[in-house]
């Protein structure tokens, strides 16, 4: 006997209303318990300084840079938006729909407080009379916590009610695009906008927008209170800091690895664990499917910002996904503009088409690489936004490293 979930007037309201609580919560760390050690003192002392500038410095020094995956310097951002007239806003992206990232919700999971007090420090910084927080909606045991948190913190006095406003993402991926959000956000279809105006200076509803991702603010209140050194005191293989990474696929013990900026697959795979048992190594997806596919022997690059370049890909989010001698880049590779051709929000014809006629060509047997590589250069000149720019990547690369399994 099956048991029907019958969808009640009152179980559409709730749900539309988001107070469907079916959610599991996760024992995580409250206001309260934020508090006792320490947690909104930083933004208070800083309050009390209104030193902004010095703020901005501080975050500067620690080389702390966009970790939703393009990798701006976070402080400049907000020389950019203080620079326009205000009224200003603040959005933060929730959305984390990079496919093999997951560190944005590992933290909102354990420790959400460190994003609020990085987000009002940062709100402060820009002078903005308002937040809004896009979360992704696969996310609820998050989207509760972030209800019952900001309800705290009005009612504790640390924001005016209503200061924060929280909106719920409706699962497209190019919703994670910042002015995509942005056009969420105010009520429209998410698709990208022409840039410039930036949104920096031009964002929500026309004004002046801070936008940082989730953990970018972790950091900013990890920065403001224990110092810069926190990440610029890291250093590996020439480069300094600490990433997130989100870790899948054939590894013993997937998951977030907080490590060196300067860690390389080898020592991302040790994090995890080493390899699942009975898997070789081949191939690693290293942030998410736009970076495409490295194949094992590139092991000595470090995964940070700028130094995948010279290899045709770029770290992102820092989505790391391991394949095995039992997986097929071919069919990893398919699967990634696939994924695409399902999100293209169809708005330029070269990605619209293009990802369409991508994935009807690597379905064949071989691989037309000529007809590809034509493609690939079209969609990463002419297309809009960054998915269709770099849709081509998963194809490139695929015919660089894995020829053997795409063409006869
Ligand atoms: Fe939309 Fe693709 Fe064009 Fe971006 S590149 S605006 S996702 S159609």
């Amino acid at each position: 006997h099956n048991h029907i979930d019958h969808a009640t007037p009152e179980k559409v309201r709730q749900a539309i209303a988001g107070g469907d609580t079916h959610a599991h919560i996760p024992p995580y760390q409250t206001l309260a318990d934020y508090r006792t050690e320490g947690g909104y003192d930083t933004l208070a002392r800083l309050i009390a300084a209104d030193d902004w500038d010095a703020v901005e410095a501080t975050v500067l020094a620690s080389g702390l840079r966009g970790l939703g995956g393009a990798g701006f310097p976070s402080g400049r951002k907000w020389g950019f938006v203080r620079s326009y007239p205000g009224p200003r806003l603040m959005a933060v992206n929730g959305d984390e729909g990079e496919p093999g990232t997951f560190k944005d919700r590992y933290y909102l999971e354990r420790t959400p407080h460190l994003m609020f007090e990085g987000m009002l420090i940062a709100a402060h910084a820009v002078q903005a009379d308002r937040v809004y927080i896009y979360m992704r909606d696969e996310y609820p045991a998050v989207l509760e916590i972030l209800r019952r948190e900001i309800a705290a913190l009005e009612a504790a006095g640390l924001t005016p009610p209503g200061f924060i406003v929280l909106r719920r993402g409706a699962g497209a991926y190019i919703c994670g695009e910042e002015s995509a959000m942005i056009e969420s956000i105010e009520g429209k279809r998410g698709i990208p906008r022409h840039r410039p105006p930036f949104v920096a200076e031009v964002g929500l509803f026309g004004r002046p927008t801070l936008v940082h991702n989730v953990e970018t603010l972790h950091w900013v209140a990890r920065v403001m209170r224990e110092g810069p050194e926190v990440l610029s005191g890291v250093e590996k293989n020439g480069r300094k800091g600490l990433r997130s990474y989100s870790v899948s696929g054939r590894v013993a013990n997937p998951g977030v690895h907080l490590l060196p900026a300067g860690s390389t697959i080898a020592d991302v795979i040790a994090a995890a664990g080493g390899m699942a048992p009975g898997h070789v190594f081949k191939a690693y997806q290293p942030g998410g499917p736009s970076s495409g596919l490295l194949p094992a022997s590139l092991n000595d690059v470090p995964l940070d910002f700028d130094t995948l370049q010279d290899h045709g890909t770029f770290i992102g989010s820092a989505a790391v996904v391991v394949l095995s001698d039992q997986d097929s880049a071919k069919a990893a590779a398919l699967n990634m503009l696939r994924f695409f051709e399902d999100e293209s929000c169809g708005q330029c014809t070269p990605c619209r088409v293009g990802c369409e006629k991508a994935v009807k060509l690597m379905q064949a047997d071989w691989w037309d690489a000529g007809l590809l590589n034509d493609l690939c250069d079209a969609m990463a000149d002419a297309s809009i936004c960054g998915l269709g720019q770099a849709a081509p990547n998963p194809i490139r690369l695929t015919l660089q490293h894995f020829g053997d399994e795409v063409s006869g």
